[in-house]
């Protein structure tokens, strides 16, 4: 099996052990089931589940990368930076990892602060149900409680209603700086990819200096082919990765059956002037023996 022969890769993804619904184990059945070719879980701030997802892909034959989704402050705005083919056990990237999920539970409970003011209580004890990993409580698990307690419909719903800029519920967060969470991930050998591009609500100006800044840090690639990127918005960051001599990534961001819009693996491929990450990873890849 030749890496760049490979069109279905899913490198975004999250599990329990972030603020995903399903085990590592059951996330690598479920990308094997889906046809995907190579898998990588990129849970935010954590590598916790890294060697679970690496033994449940070894015993599937399932082609694995590590991953992790590094949260980061860039100019007020919070950026996503996706690291690949790392070694999870690299000490500054866990240190790194850790200070960065540090400040979760404090926020979580100023989260819940806010949406009493706005009427509803219990919110901090309520989204706590919903967490696998006690060190990281996200907005997903005060969303999972807000739909489930009957507040809003589903959970997209709540993000239009609550936990986003001046709505109840929103804490302003300072994550990591863009320089060390890529130096984290390079550090420890792997790749930093600057995840949905299209999410962000930076003026051209602020988005050329995310780029440009990521490249002097050492980042290499960018996110094309994503859940939430419309096909409009994958051939725009097309151009954008070619622009600045990116390789591409591609990956569903899928946290769960009930909740996400776009499987694991059913994705558009990458268009086929891009070169993929894998191919710029080959050597970092656990293959089935
Ligand atoms: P946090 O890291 O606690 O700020 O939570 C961020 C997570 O909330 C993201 O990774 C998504 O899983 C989820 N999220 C953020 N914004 C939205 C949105 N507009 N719609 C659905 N999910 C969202
Ligand atoms: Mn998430
Ligand atoms: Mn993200
Ligand atoms: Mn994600």
């Amino acid at each position: 099996m030749i890496p760049s022969s490979w069109k279905n890769a899913d490198l975004h993804c999250h599990s329990a052990v972030s603020d995903g619904t399903l085990e590592p184990e059951a996330l690598a059945a479920r990308a094997k089931d889906n046809g995907v070719e190579l898998w990588a879980l990129t849970d935010h701030d954590e590598v916790g589940g890294q060697l679970r997802a690496r033994t449940a892909a070894r015993a599937l034959g399932l082609p694995w990368l590590s991953g992790a989704e590094v949260s980061v402050t860039f100019i007020d705005t919070t950026v996503h930076i996706v690291g690949l083919g790392f070694d999870p056990d690299d000490a500054a990237l866990q240190a790194g990892l850790a200070a960065t999920r540090g400040g979760r539970r404090e926020r979580a409970h100023e989260m819940a602060e806010s949406l009493a003011k706005a009427g509803i209580r219990g919110a901090f004890e309520g989204a706590l149900k919903y967490v696998g990993n006690p060190a990281l409580i996200s907005r997903t698990h005060f969303a999972r409680h807000l739909v489930d307690s009957g507040v809003c419909a589903d959970t997209y719903e709540v993000f239009r209603r609550f936990l986003t800029e001046g709505k109840p519920g929103y804490v302003p967060h300072r994550w990591a700086s863009l320089r060390d969470a890529v130096g984290w991930i390079r550090g420890a050998g792997g790749l930093a990819v600057i995840a949905h591009p299209a999410r962000y609500r930076f003026s051209a100006n602020e988005e050329h200096a995310l780029f440009l800044e990521f490249i002097a840090h050492g980042g290499q690639g960018v996110e094309v082919v994503t859940g939430s990127h419309s096909a409009a918005e994958a051939a725009r960051y097309t151009e954008t990765a070619l622009e600045y001599r990116l390789c591409a990534s591609r990956g569903s961001d899928f946290h769960s059956p009930a909740e996400s819009h776009v499987d694991l693996g059913a994705l558009p491929e990458l268009p086929g002037r891009l070169t993929p990450v894998w191919d710029v990873l080959q050597d970092r890849i656990q293959l089935p023996r």
